[in-house]
């Protein structure tokens, strides 16, 4: 089973991840922890470059695609085929949030990509922590620097929130949205009743 979380820099997503591996791994699955970009050494190179170059969109967005390509065919598929649980600090819904959203590259070269270089691999369950943008801001202040990323205006952020919206509510089953507003606790509340349902499945 192909887990994956999604949301907004500052918007929780990190905070939930340990908490749901945890999770799934006391429910005696075997788990792989993973996250984009990332996920393998020359991942984990193309996301130092990602973070830190400015460069144009299509460049970015094939740099995204060059490390999850790597990382779903030499570390995802192969969990997947033994029968591990994987669970994705971001995946390709990232794609089309931040490139395809807030970049304004559109969803169309996002969805052309996805096809050609995952073979349209597509997780099972996402979730998708949900924050307006001041709310993201703020935490994300309090937290530590700022990446390349986060340090676009309020309009890059509200394009990429509104993409990510739109892919909730183009595949409900999927993606899943949390109100990241909520507490910690109300939020593992709702993450662990969709898991047990999904170990269940
Ligand atoms: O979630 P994490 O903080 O590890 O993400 C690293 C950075 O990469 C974030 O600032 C995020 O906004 C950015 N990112 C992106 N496009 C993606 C995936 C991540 O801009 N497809």
């Amino acid at each position: 089973c192909f887990i994956t979380l999604e949301g907004l820099d500052g918007a929780g997503k990190s905070t939930h991840v340990q908490w749901l591996v945890e999770h799934l791994r006391a429910s005696g699955r075997q788990v792989l922890s993973t996250r984009e970009p990332g996920g393998t050494a020359l991942g984990e190179q193309l996301r130092d470059i990602l973070l830190h170059t400015p460069m144009e969109v299509h460049t970015e967005t094939l740099l995204m695609f060059a490390a999850r390509s790597e990382h779903t065919r030499t570390v995802i598929l192969p969990a997947l085929r033994q029968g591990i649980w994987v669970v994705c600090d971001r995946y390709t819904d990232a794609s089309y949030a931040y490139q395809g959203g807030g970049r304004g590259l559109g969803a169309a070269a996002i969805q052309q990509l996805e096809l050609w270089a995952l073979e349209g691999l597509a997780p099972d369950r996402s979730w998708l922590f949900d924050v307006p943008l001041d709310v993201a801001r703020q935490r994300l202040s309090a937290a530590r620097e700022p990446d390349r990323f986060e340090r676009q205006g309020a309009a890059f952020f509200e394009r990429t929130r509104q993409a990510y919206l739109v892919r909730a509510a183009e595949q409900p089953e999927r993606l899943r949205i949390i109100d990241s507003t909520q507490t910690i606790d109300d939020i593992r509340g709702q993450l662990a009743s969709e898991l047990n349902a999904l170990i269940a499945a």
